[in-house]
């Protein structure tokens, strides 16, 4: 048995973990083994890369099989990381087009979970780029799927959370990039309705994210930095490595923080720090390296120590433009009574998606990190509430509580999602302890 918890270490979960070491045994895996789903890196802060009864470790599927300088298309096996994928191309001058806040995630969570970047709204998720892949079915078939061949079985496997079968490779877009830095720009909005004008500006940059101090109340709610990026040019780059590689030597949490270390007065001081530092920065640009920019976190391994023991929920939501603004003061407002504030708060702008299980829609995202308590719940659900009521919904790849009616009332492509699945024959055999709390 293996501890199979996910990033946010709750719920502590652990089960039976095989391990493929090629296609063909992930394919077999995939056959022989019910209640299964594949797992990457385990990045998703839930329950979702757990199988119900069995999980398969895809991360030894490492290769990278074709690439076409032409094109830009990349193939590789499931299991490659986007670490790799960004430490082979980059300086080769090319850079995915969608990238989550860690780079320690494989091809295979990234397609599962569909995930979004900074640049969502403009340049849509990682899925928008996949061009076709490769699927392992519990009958024993390798199916291929793209647009074109099996496409509603490659509209459910793109965000489908790995319960239409096991991704095995794929092939998927990266786009040319002129240097590893990043035109940063820093903007400050004293409160929410700022934040999100700021957010839904028409001429917004390419990359843009909002963090927000989430204890702030009163007129100052919502108060925010928003960052906004380009890829830079070779002029704009001072330095002379035009591809400057990761920071090595990553400083990081040795052990489980006690839990009295985080507490609503060292989360409103670090907060108060973080937003008066950046908000001197106001108006300035400056070039940062791809790293800081794309995955401030990884510079620290085990981050998610900080929360202790019990562990830590990420809460994330997407809300419809009409409604955004009025439902994200209730939740801060909300919050910051409870004084549960996290270090992490972030808040995005995007745009519909095309699998049919994706999570982003026209809106704004807040992505919220909890320190996990059983009061929290209770809050958690008075949240869910609020968002699918406005039309909204919660995301998968981070959920760890929400319930069997919020997360039916937030798909509306459930349904069919469902169909497919029983038509195919893979309801029960694709399964995760997430599938099972969430009735799919
Ligand atoms: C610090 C941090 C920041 C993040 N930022 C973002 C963000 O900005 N945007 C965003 O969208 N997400 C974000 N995430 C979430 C993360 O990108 C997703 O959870 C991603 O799926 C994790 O990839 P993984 O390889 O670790 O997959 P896992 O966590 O191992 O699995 C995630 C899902 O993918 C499925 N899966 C994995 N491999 C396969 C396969 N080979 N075949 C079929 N299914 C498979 C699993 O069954 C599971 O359902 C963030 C996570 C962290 C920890």
């Amino acid at each position: 048995m293996k501890d199979l918890s996910g990033w946010g270490r709750y719920p502590r979960l652990s089960g039976p973990l095989g391990a493929a070491f090629d296609t063909d045994a992930a394919a077999e895996a995939t056959a022989r083994l019910p209640g299964l789903v594949a797992r990457g890196f385990g990045r998703a802060y839930g329950d979702a890369a757990v199988g119900r009864d069995n999980t398969l470790d895809a991360t030894a599927l490492d290769r990278m099989l074709a690439f076409d300088p032409e094109t830009g298309i990349l193939t590789a096996e499931a299991g490659v990381s986007l670490a790799d994928i960004i430490s082979v191309f980059l300086p080769r001058g090319f850079f995915p087009r969608a990238v989550p806040g860690t780079r320690f995630v494989s091809v295979g969570g990234m397609i599962a979970s569909d995930v979004h970047g900074k640049n969502q709204h403009v340049d849509g998720t990682f899925g928008d780029h996949v061009e076709w892949l490769m699927l392992a079915l519990p009958d024993e078939r390798v199916v291929r799927c793209s647009r074109d061949e099996n496409a509603d079985l490659f509209a459910a496997t793109i965000g489908g959370m790995g319960l239409t079968g096991t991704i095995l490779s794929a092939a998927f877009r990266l786009k040319r990039v002129e240097t590893g830095w990043i035109r940063q720009t820093t903007r400050v909005a004293g409160n929410l309705s700022e934040a999100v004008r700021l957010l839904n500006r028409t001429d917004t940059a390419s990359y843009t994210v909002a963090w927000i101090d989430v204890l702030a109340r009163g007129p100052s709610l919502g108060r925010s930095l928003i960052l906004e990026g380009e890829h830079a040019t070779p002029e704009q780059v001072e330095s002379d490595a035009l591809f400057p590689t990761p920071r090595t030597g990553r400083i990081g949490v040795p052990t489980d923080m006690p839990g009295w270390m985080l507490n609503a007065w060292s989360v409103r001081a670090f907060n108060e720090v973080y937003y008066r530092t950046g908000a001197r920065k106001a108006d300035c640009v400056t070039i940062v390296p791809w790293d800081s920019f794309f995955f401030p976190l990884d510079g620290v391994a085990h981050w998610n120590r900080i929360y202790g023991r019990r562990g830590f929920v990420q809460h994330q939501c997407v809300i419809p433009p009409a409604k955004a603004e009025a439902v994200l003061a209730e939740v801060l407002d909300r919050i910051s009574e409870k004084g549960v504030g996290s270090f992490l708060a972030v808040l995005k702008r995007l745009a519909p998606a095309s699998g049919l299980m994706s999570f982003p829609m026209e809106g704004l995202t807040l992505a919220l990190d909890m320190p996990f308590s059983e009061k929290l719940l209770p809050l958690l659900s008075e949240i869910d509430a609020l968002v699918v009521e406005a039309g909204g919904r919660m995301y998968l790849a981070k959920d760890a509580t929400q319930s069997a009616e919020t997360f039916a009332a937030g798909y509306p492509h459930l349904d069919r999602f469902r169909r497919l699945r029983g038509d195919l024959g893979v309801t029960g055999r694709m399964a995760s302890k997430l599938s099972e709390r969430l009735g799919l």
